[in-house]
């Protein structure tokens, strides 16, 4: 993108809607010139596999503590300070063991994460998901769940005995419903982790097919992939929806 032509701050700001839409395209347009110093080891992905791939990649060094730490220094910082061109967007939870970045061992301006406890959704979410994918062609998206989730499980409990969690938890219960029923048809001895999983499953496809990723994910240009964390190993494993 031509970044000379583009209107300054104020004109933005008298633009009113119009001028709000332009800044929020500004907000994560490409790049055009990068200098040597501030490339990343390799060049950013821009396909679907080659973005699976890279987050493959940095969670094996994750797995193995052969971190490489990329894109974390002050060249880093400057390079990404007025524009940003993410090639993931990652929907965790909350949990304080499952951050993306260091799982996946990737830098400054290489992901946008969302994180929600159990990765409930909402429109807000849904919204923020889509970003990426709508505004700058970010061609993944990954839906991360992970073992032992203590929002599924207090939502598998409250949903299991009719009773509502405190304040604004209920909210969660509430959207992760259709995962517990899906696990109470499946059966099985852990029904807190056939939870995780199939809020993964459910909440991947919500995406893969909604109005606005569908067209992208239909021309090859996103995936929407399911993926699991172990809290255990620290691999993520691959549910569904990976790039052929
Ligand atoms: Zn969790």
């Amino acid at each position: 993108m031509d970044t000379a032509g583009r209107p300054d701050r104020r004109t933005l700001l008298a633009g009113g809607l119009a001028g709000a839409t332009i800044m929020l395209a500004s907000c994560s347009s490409t790049r055009t010139e990068p200098t040597a110093k501030s490339l990343s080891p390799e060049a950013r992905p821009t396909s679907p596999a080659t973005a699976l791939a890279r987050l493959v990649e940095g969670n094996k060094r994750w797995v193995s503590g052969d971190l490489r730490h990329p894109d974390r220094d002050p060249d880093r910082r400057q390079f990404v300070a007025q524009e940003q061109e993410p090639f993931g967007a990652i929907l965790s939870c909350i949990d304080s063991r499952v951050p993306p970045e260091l799982l996946f061992d990737t830098g400054l301006g290489d992901l946008y994460v969302m994180r929600t406890g159990g990765t409930a959704v909402d429109p807000v979410v849904t919204g923020s998901v889509e970003y990426g994918p709508m505004t700058s062609g970010t061609p993944l998206v990954v839906v991360l769940g992970h073992q032992r989730c203590g929002a599924v499980k207090a939502a598998y409990g409250a949903l299991q005995d009719g009773k509502r969690l405190p304040g604004n938890l209920q909210a969660i219960a509430r959207a992760l419903r259709p995962a517990y029923q899906q696990a109470v048809r499946e059966g099985g001895t852990d029904p807190v982790e056939t939870m995780a999983r199939a809020q993964v499953e459910l909440t991947a496809k919500a995406l893969r097919t909604n109005q606005d990723l569908a067209p992208l994910v239909a021309k090859g240009s996103l995936a929407v992939v399911g993926a699991y964390y172990s809290l255990d190993t620290g691999k993520v494993e691959v549910l569904d929806g990976a790039p052929s």
